[in-house]
């Protein structure tokens, strides 16, 4: 199995940032600021990052995202994304070795100014949505109707926004209203309805390859220039997202899916919950990175070596 790729050995651009899972380097470019978007094998799990990474992620998250921005600004009207081609720029003066380095796993986007919240959207009530509910049949503040059981469809999908945490910290579920205290009127209700109609869309799309997207999480920027919100980050990516088989799905329990519950699950029986520099074992490696593989294909329709084949 190759080797995966914890840190991105790129010394041709200037690193700008270093998140959990990606790395951002500045590319020269005068009229539109771009950014070379590069997601490394890193995983994380309950906010920190393993010691080992997992092979072909980079590459699967980048791939799938890239199919994302095409499905979904045909299906979202007036949908602008980050997304402008995979890989760095032509004459960008990379190496070999680094374009090696960097192969499916990079894209170039416009550099946006993030808005600092997490749009979370939400079609099932799952994870800390659930652990809310249980307690005051509210999620993220907003009143649910009683009765709904483990992993059940909502009546209707709602948008959960979180605060978006600094390296280390923790992020917070709000409300819809106090994500306006932090956006601003002025983008609040349409950056809530993109998120929706991301969701809904994305949703759809999914169904009808067998998978449910339980919940998301989408970022967004603003070109300050033109004052136009633009979908940024990954999309719709099992790191992301919850996704869930249709044919196995039944409300009233957990749900197997399609991301990092094999890891979740084996720090949590291990006690390793929340430790720093936490090595998987090669078991927990191949079952984890044989769950993103499946997901790729299934919303796909495509190996990744196919589209890894394809796309250069
Ligand atoms: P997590 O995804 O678990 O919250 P993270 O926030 O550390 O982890 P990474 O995915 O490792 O994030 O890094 C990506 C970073 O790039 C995020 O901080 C995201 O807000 C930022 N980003 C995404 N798209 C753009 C863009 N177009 N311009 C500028 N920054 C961007
Ligand atoms: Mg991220």
């Amino acid at each position: 199995m190759a080797e995966a790729l914890t840190s991105i050995p790129l010394t041709s651009l200037p690193r700008i940032s270093q998140g959990k899972v990606r790395d951002l380097f500045s590319l020269p470019n005068d009229e539109n600021p771009t950014l070379l978007f590069v997601t490394s094998d890193r995983i994380s799990a309950y906010d920190v990052i393993l010691k080992n990474g997992i092979p072909t992620k980079g590459a699967i998250l980048t791939l799938l995202s890239a199919k994302w921005f095409e499905v979904l600004s045909s299906r979202v009207p007036g949908l602008k994304h980050h997304f402008l081609h995979l890989g760095p720029p032509p004459a960008s003066g990379l190496s070999q070795d680094e374009q090696q380095m960097l192969r499916g796993r990079s894209m170039t986007v416009r550099r946006l100014k993030i808005f600092p919240i997490e749009a979370i959207v939400r079609g099932y009530v799952t994870g800390s949505a659930w652990a809310e509910y249980q307690k005051t049949q509210t999620i993220h503040g907003l009143p649910q109707p009683a009765g709904l059981k483990r992993c059940e469809r909502l009546p209707k999908t709602i948008y959960t926004p979180s605060t978006k945490a600094e390296l280390g910290d923790k992020d917070v579920n709000i409300s819809p209203d106090e994500a306006r205290g932090i956006v601003g009127d002025k983008y609040a209700s349409r950056l809530e309805e993109l998120a929706l109609n991301c969701y809904n869309a994305g949703a759809a799309y999914a169904e009808e390859r067998g998978i449910i997207i339980a919940d998301t999480k989408f970022e967004f920027g603003l070109d300050e220039e033109t004052d136009e919100i633009y979908l940024v980050d990954e999309v719709l990516t099992p790191d992301s997202s919850r996704f869930w088989s249709k044919a196995d799905y039944e409300s009233g329990r957990d749900q197997d899916s399609f991301d990092k519950q094999i890891l979740r699950n084996w720090l949590t029986e291990n006690g390793l919950k929340g430790k720093p520099d936490v090595e998987m074992t090669p078991d927990v490696v191949e079952k984890t990175k044989g769950r993103y593989t499946e997901v790729f294909k299934l919303m796909t329709g495509e190996s990744l070596e196919v589209v890894l084949e394809r796309t250069g």
